[in-house]
């Protein structure tokens, strides 16, 4: 199943007659900000040749999609976060760890996956 992005299409059209690199470039974009299609075989050919990493998952694509999304965390946690107006990692940065275990439905367990996370991607709760 694969799921388009109809609104980055119309935003990013690829250019007419696209050099070798402004396909690069389009594919990578497109492939942080849509699924419709992976990157075609003769792109990742291209990517080889400007000795980029070419992978489907390319670390390129991790830094612009991976580190923001939440973890998986427990449904009810997640529902607590995005009563509170959070459904990417960066948002917590408005709020604090206190503010958090006051949501119903969040846990300790859940608290401790999202702080795991947030480590990683470098985003760090509100400063009291
Ligand atoms: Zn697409």
């Amino acid at each position: 199943m694969s799921k388009i992005n109809a609104e980055w299409h119309l935003a990013n059209k690829m250019p007419k007659n696209p050099t070798e690199k402004q396909r690069i470039d389009w594919h990578l974009a497109h492939a942080a900000h849509c699924s419709c299609r992976e990157i075609p075989a003769g792109v990742l050919e291209l990517m080889k040749k400007y000795g980029m990493p070419a992978s489907k998952k390319s670390s390129v694509i991790k830094e612009k999609t991976g580190t923001n999304i939440l973890p998986h965390i427990a449904a009810p946690a997640l529902r607590a976060l995005n009563s509170i107006g959070v459904d990417k990692l960066s948002d917590l940065k408005r709020h604090t760890e206190k503010e958090l275990l006051t949501l119903h439905g969040m846990g300790p367990k859940a608290l401790n996956t999202l702080k795991a996370a947030m480590k990683e991607a470098g985003v760090n709760f509100q400063a009291k």
